[in-house]
């Protein structure tokens, strides 16, 4: 058999097979194989293409490779990829420097991945509550919403109120609260003198995009400054142009103390995240009280630096807005058409399907049988992300994809 350069000669059907004995199965992904892609195109190992709809879980803003990114990619590769913190290097101050600007904030504190930016965020607010606050030794506690998701460690997985990530993977970490999301009555009636912080997503995208009402972020900006302590904003999925701003809470007006970055950081390509914040704030760890290997790593502050260059023009802040458009006005058109509700911003709904049409997970196969790549979330519910960089036609077709497998279900 001859095989195409670059191109794998096992097919997909024995691609997956050969998963099963070896790899851990906490994943069940969709049968598709992919090989290569570019934008918002996936190839799949018979060179089948498909449009991808859910980026990477907003890993993938910018589309797969884009060329600023890849190039920023390479050229730091050919000159220094790791030192460890133990050494400074020549990346890390721009990307600090650049991303304190882009967020409107004093610091930063980089990481990998998302959970452990929520990991540092948690450490942060308890440090500071401690050492600023005056809370009593040990009896800090941190309000947190239901529905949430904020990663997958055991202290995050013990505030979460899914069972599925939960169970079986107890004791948990004390010192958490969960009070209703959108729910301000709730949350000051939890907040009291031992409050770190309070940790919310702005958008609760694992729940199924579940945008809160308006003035509920600003609500909670004024109820945390009231109570004395922290607002963090987990804006790890929501922020870096996904709703058509910089960050989610900007939809508000609303500055919180800490934000919590990932995903579209790293541009697709390295984990990159990042706890950023008010110096005030920031500023309670002191040297071996917290780190990482390979936080702020010089590929990840080159790529991380060149995903804020970015943001910086707006353009996909605009874009996410513009285009966030027509993918509201092609899901109006569906509603009562298959499609029982939807909550969408810039570029990122949440879909609700009727259920007798099948669950979230029987639409996206049949979506993918027509070459469009999303994810369920609960229930019948699927979720769309776009890359910011997808055009007009890469829309219309997605949604005239998604009117056809709806009418072919009903
Ligand atoms: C994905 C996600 C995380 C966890 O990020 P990982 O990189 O998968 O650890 C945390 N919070 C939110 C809101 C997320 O969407």
């Amino acid at each position: 058999m001859t095989v195409a350069p670059g191109r794998s000669p096992r097919s997909s059907a024995e691609l997956i097979r050969a998963e099963e004995p070896v790899l851990a199965h906490n994943y069940h992904p969709l049968p598709v194989v992919v090989a290569r892609a570019e934008g918002a195109w996936v190839e799949d190992v018979e060179g089948r293409r498909y449009l991808d709809l859910l980026a990477g879980y907003s890993a993938l803003n910018f589309g797969h490779r884009h060329p600023a990114l890849t190039e920023a990619a390479h050229r730091q590769l050919d000159r220094l990829t790791l030192t460890s913190r133990a050494f400074h290097h020549d990346r890390l101050a721009a990307f600090a420097e650049s991303l304190a600007a882009l967020t409107g904030l004093d610091m930063v504190l980089p990481m990998n991945t998302g959970a452990e930016a929520v990991e540092s965020g948690i450490k942060v607010a308890r440090k500071w509550a401690y050492d600023v606050k005056g809370v009593a030794p040990d009896r800090a506690t941190v309000v947190v919403a239901a529905d949430n998701f904020h990663g997958r460690t055991t202290t995050v997985v013990g505030f979460s109120t899914d069972e599925t990530a939960r169970a079986g993977f107890g004791p948990f970490t004390p010192g958490f609260r969960v009070v209703p999301y959108n729910d301000l009555a709730a949350l000051d009636a939890a907040v009291d003198e031992t409050t770190a912080a309070v940790l919310i997503e702005p958008i609760q995208g694992e729940a199924g995009v579940v945008i809160p009402d308006d003035g509920y972020l600003r609500g909670v900006r004024e109820l945390t400054r009231r109570a004395g302590c922290l607002f963090v904003a987990d804006e790890i999925q929501s922020g870096l142009g996904r709703t058509g701003r910089t960050l989610a809470v900007e939809h508000e007006g609303v500055v919180p103390d800490l934000v919590l970055l990932g995903k579209a950081l790293g541009g697709g390509i390295v984990p990159v995240s990042a706890v950023v914040g008010r110096r005030e704030v920031l500023r309670v760890l002191r040297p071996g009280e917290h780190g990482s290997t390979f936080g702020g790593n010089p590929l990840a502050a080159a790529v991380g630096s060149a995903v804020v260059e970015l943001l910086g023009t707006g353009e996909f802040q605009r874009r996410a807005e513009e285009a966030g458009v027509i993918l509201r006005e092609g899901l109006s058109a569906l509603v009562g058409k298959g499609v029982r509700g939807f909550r969408a911003r810039g570029l990122w709904a949440g879909v609700d399907i009727e259920p007798a049409l099948g669950t979230g997970r029987d639409i996206s196969e049949s979506l993918l049988r027509e070459g469009v790549l999303v994810k369920d979330t609960h229930g019948s519910t699927i979720r769309l992300a776009p890359p910011l960089t997808v055009t007009d036609e890469d829309l219309h077709l997605a949604l005239a994809t998604l009117e056809k497998v709806l009418t072919a279900a009903s």
